[in-house]
C-alpha cells in the first residue's frame, strides 16, 4: 500500500524545521555567507532548539507533544528516521544549507556509527551529543587525488599492539576542524583493495591528528570545509567500527552504505534550495515585473516556471522514495543516486533561471539571496559523489537488474 499524505508526526517535524529555518537561519544567512563565519549564539540556539541536529529532531518530535508519546510510538518515529531526516533537510536548506551543515550534532558521523558500531560503541561515541556542550561529528572519505574512486583510499591504519596508527591526509571535510570525532576511512592493507578499507573513529585531540587548511569556497561559504592530517595518529584498537569487520568487504560496504544513507539527504538539501529560489523568483515575477511586460515574454516565463515547479516536485518524490526504502531496510543505492543526481542538476537549473529572470531587480535581499543560492547550488553536483559517479552507480544497478531478469 502506498500513501502520499504525511502523518501527524511527519508534518509536525516538517513544520518545526521550517520554523527554525525562518527564525534562526534566514535572518543571518546573507551575513554568514559574506563573512564565512557563524555566530556562536546560532550554535547555542540550535543546540537548544534542535538538539542532536536533524537526527535529534526525531526524538524532539516525541517531546514536542508534551512527552505524551509511548515507547511504541517513539520506536515507530525512529523507524522512519531517514524519511524524517529528508523532511528536515529540505526545510533547513530552504533556510540556509550552509548553516544546516553546522548544527551541533554527530552529522555525517551518525550513519556509520549507527549502522556499523556495536551497541557499546554507539553508546561510547554518541553519548557526548546528549550532554550540555556543543559537539559536532565529521566523516572523512575524500583525499587529495581520491574523491570519486573511494576504493583507492591511501590513508593507512597499521595495528601496533592495542592501537591503530593512522597516516595520511583527508581533505574537504565538512566540520572537520570543529568535530569532536571523525569517522576516518583508511586501509589496513593496500594489497586487499576494497576489503582492506575500514572505518575508524578518531577523537579530536588524538596524538598526531592535525587540522590543516580551511577552504575558501565559492558557495556554501559559511560551512566549514577542512583538511585533516594524520601523522602517526594513535587511536585505541576498539575504535574500529566493529560491524564493518563482519565480512571481507565490510569496510568498503560501510563507506558505500553511508553514501546510500546520506545521498537522499543531500538530494533533500538541493530540493530545499531549489524551492527557496523558485518561491523567491515566482513572487518577484508576480509582484515586481514591470507592467506592460510583453505578453509573449511573460508567457515564456510562466511556461519556464511551470516546468521548474513540476521538476521540484519530481526531485522531492525521488528523495522521499530513496529515504522510505532506507527506512524499510531495502537496498536503495540506485534510488539514492537517482534522487541525488536529479536534485543536484535541478537546483542548478532553478537557481540559474532565478538569477537570470531577476537580473533587472534592484540590488537588495531578494536578489542577493538568489545569487547566493546560485553559488551554493554547484556543490550539490559535487559532494557525496559527482553527477557522473551517480550515473555510474545507476547504470551498474540498472544493467545488473536487467541481466538478473534475463
Ligand atoms: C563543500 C564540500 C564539502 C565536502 N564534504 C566532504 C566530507 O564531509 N567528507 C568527505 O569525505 N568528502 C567531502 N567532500 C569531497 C567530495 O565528496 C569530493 O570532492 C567529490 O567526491 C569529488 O571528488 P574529487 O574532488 O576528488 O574529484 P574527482 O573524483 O577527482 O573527480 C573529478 C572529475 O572527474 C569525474 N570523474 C571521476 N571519476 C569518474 C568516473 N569513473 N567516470 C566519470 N567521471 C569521473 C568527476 O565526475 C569529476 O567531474 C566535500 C566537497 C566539497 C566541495
Amino acid at each position: 500500500m502506498i500513501g502520499m499524505e504525511l502523518t501527524d508526526t511527519q508534518r509536525m517535524v516538517q513544520e518545526y524545521a521550517h520554523q527554525l529555518a525562518v527564525e534562526e537561519m534566514r535572518p543571518i544567512s546573507l551575513e554568514c555567507d559574506r563573512t564565512e563565519q557563524i555566530p556562536e549564539t546560532y550554535f547555542w540556539r540550535m543546540k537548544r532548539r534542535a538538539p542532536g541536529g536533524a537526527e535529534g529532531l526525531v526524538s524532539l518530535a516525541g517531546r514536542g507533544t508534551g512527552g505524551d508519546k509511548g515507547r511504541e510510538e517513539i520506536a515507530r518515529d525512529e523507524a522512519q528516521g531517514a524519511f524524517l531526516s529528508v523532511l528536515v533537510n529540505e526545510e533547513m536548506a530552504w533556510g540556509d544549507a550552509a548553516l544546516s551543515t553546522a548544527i551541533p550534532g554527530p552529522g555525517l558521523a551518525y550513519p556509520p556509527i549507527r549502522s556499523f558500531g556495536s551497541p557499546e560503541q554507539q553508546r561510547r561515541f554518541l553519548s557526548i551529543y546528549q550532554d550540555e556542550g556543543l559537539h559536532w561529528g565529521a566523516l572523512a572519505l575524500s583525499e587529495p587525488g581520491v574523491g570519486s574512486d573511494v576504493a583507492s583510499i591511501a590513508t593507512t591504519a597499521t595495528l601496533d599492539g592495542d592501537e591503530y596508527v593512522l597516516n595520511g591526509t583527508k581533505h574537504y571535510i565538512t566540520n572537520g576542524a570543529r568535530a569532536d570525532l571523525v569517522i576516518v576511512f583508511a586501509t589496513v592493507d593496500k594489497r586487499l583493495g576494497r576489503a582492506g578499507i575500514k572505518p575508524f573513529v578518531v577523537p579530536r585531540g588524538a596524538p598526531g591528528f592535525l587540522v590543516g587548511r580551511i577552504e575558501k569556497k565559492m558557495g556554501l561559504r559559511a560551512s566549514q570545509t577542512a583538511e585533516l592530517i594524520f601523522d602517526h595518529c594513535r587511536i585505541p584498537k576498539d575504535n574500529l567500527l566493529a560491524g564493518s569487520d563482519r565480512d571481507r568487504a565490510g569496510g568498503f560496504k560501510a563507506a558505500m552504505g553511508t553514501l546510500d544513507a546520506t545521498r537522499p539527504m543531500v538530494g533533500a538539501l538541493g530540493t530545499g534550495i531549489a524551492r527557496a529560489a523558485y518561491e523567491m523568483v515566482s513572487e518577484w515575477v508576480r509582484q515586481e515585473l514591470p507592467r506592460g511586460y510583453p505578453f509573449r515574454r511573460r508567457h515564456l516565463l510562466d511556461d519556464e516556471l511551470a516546468t521548474l515547479g513540476h521538476e521540484i516536485d519530481a526531485a522531492r518524490l525521488l528523495v522521499w522514495r530513496a529515504a522510505w526504502m532506507a527506512d524499510q531496510r531495502m537496498p536503495n543505492s540506485k534510488e539514492a543516486s537517482m534522487a541525488k543526481a536529479y536534485a543536484g542538476a535541478l537546483v542548478m537549473r532553478v537557481t540559474a533561471a532565478a538569477v537570470r529572470i531577476m537580473a533587472p531587480a534592484e540590488p537588495g535581499p531578494p536578489k542577493w539571496f538568489v545569487e547566493k543560492w546560485f553559488r551554493d547550488a554547484k556543490v550539490f553536483d559535487i559532494f557525496e559523489g559527482t553527477a557522473q559517479i551517480q550515473r555510474v552507480v545507476i547504470s551498474r544497478r540498472l544493467f545488473g537488474e536487467m541481466a538478473a531478469q534475463e
